[in-house]
């Protein structure tokens, strides 16, 4: 747990240190749901962010969460997960990439993994049937480890 933690802040470090040299504003409340997120550190959809601001801020608003996941993603810090209609926190969020994302139907865990091969054939059989202004999230669904051996 203290490690989560630990881990967590060093992101939230990375990402502040990152907008501050693109001229980004990280706002308290982008800042906030890109904690939260951290911490769970699994597919998390916006209403359940907006359920956890609320223990803290009762009138927050679900656009604001919106807004802030708008921004996170925009920017590369998190992931949509279009399968789930959720979103995963990115660890490495500076320099661009497109993500693999592994995730457990169960516990809801997401894995990141990196497979340029996959990422570039995808990539050239789109420009070839004449796709431009490419963006790709590759998913793949299972079970963790946890869950598997359970
Ligand atoms: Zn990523
Ligand atoms: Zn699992």
């Amino acid at each position: 747990m203290k490690k989560t933690r630990n881990r967590s802040g060093a992101l939230i470090d990375e990402v502040a240190g990152i907008s501050q040299d693109r001229k980004l504003r990280l706002t308290p409340i982008r800042r906030e749901i890109l904690r939260l997120m951290a911490r769970k550190n699994k597919a998390v959809g916006a209403y359940e962010l907006l359920a956890d601001l609320q223990k803290s801020d009762p009138d927050s608003k679900i656009i604001t969460v919106y807004r802030a996941l708008e921004f996170l993603r925009e920017h590369g810090f998190i992931h949509r997960i279009e399968s789930l209609n959720a979103f995963v926190v990115c660890w490495h969020p500076e320099r661009k990439h497109q993500a693999q994302l592994i995730i457990c139907e169960n516990c809801g865990e997401v894995k990141e993994v990196e497979v340029p091969d996959i990422a570039d054939q995808l990539d050239k059989k789109a420009k070839a049937a004449g796709f431009t202004r490419l963006s790709q999230t590759i998913e793949a669904h299972g079970l963790c480890r946890d869950c598997g051996a359970g």
